[in-house]
């Protein structure tokens, strides 16, 4: 169940470094979702296509959802109505189709770009060469109906603290050279999107902006 002290506690703790909690709402049962809104819950987050669909027409459409698992190019005309932030954009075509989506529906569609900075092996996820070759392509020009608003990564799943703080480390020190280096319409820096239930407080306190808490708060 939903358990909102925690909520209140883990949202005290967000606000004071001026950051936003996404509540990640996946593998919960609806009537935890219901829950969490009741106790005014407004961001929330799946990391799958399907869900996310069939929660954002099961519940109040005061919600913000956000995605934040792998998206397959051509899923993105599901979602394109009504998503508030995709996070995890990890290549050219994909932001190529979310901005013909979003054109469609006449949508402008804030985006992070996904970087891999996990020791885990993963097919998901730029590193700073692909992250820089895609900011330097000149079909971002084109693109009208996105925002790139930031990045998102996931540290190590591991108990290593040190570990998970310096991926955290790298990742803002990633955020902030492209950030001082990327200019233009589609750029619109403001979000770096880090931390789960077991590291959001070293995401915060390395300037995370939005952290995505899950278990944590069921
Ligand atoms: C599941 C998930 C989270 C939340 O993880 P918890 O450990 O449950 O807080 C955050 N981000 C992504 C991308 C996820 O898939």
């Amino acid at each position: 169940m939903f358990n909102s002290e925690k909520y209140q506690s883990v949202l005290a703790q967000v606000s004071k470094y001026q950051a936003r909690l996404v509540v990640v709402s996946k593998t919960q049962p609806i009537e935890s979702l219901k829950a969490a809104h009741a106790a005014g819950v407004r961001v929330m987050a799946e990391n799958r296509v399907q869900e996310l669909l069939s929660r954002y027409e099961a519940l109040p459409k005061d919600i913000e959802w956000h995605l934040i698992g792998h998206l397959q190019t051509n899923k993105v005309k599901y979602i394109a109505p009504f998503v508030a932030c995709i996070h995890s954009v990890d290549s050219l075509g994909l932001l190529q189709e979310i901005n013909k989506r979003a054109t469609q529906h006449q949508r402008v569609i804030p985006c992070l770009l996904q970087m891999h900075i996990a020791e885990e092996e993963s097919k998901f996820g730029l590193n700073l060469t692909e992250l820089e070759d895609l900011l330097q392509n000149p079909v971002l020009k084109t693109l009208s109906h996105v925002k790139i608003i930031g990045l998102m990564g996931m540290g190590t799943l591991t108990e290593d603290r040190e570990k998970t703080h310096s991926e955290f480390r790298f990742l803002k020190q990633c955020y902030d050279r492209v950030r001082s280096m990327y200019h233009g319409q589609i750029f619109e820096w403001r979000e770096l999107s880090m931390g789960m239930s077991g590291d959001f407080d070293l995401a915060l306190a390395e300037g995370s902006t939005m952290v995505r808490v899950g278990s944590l708060l069921f």
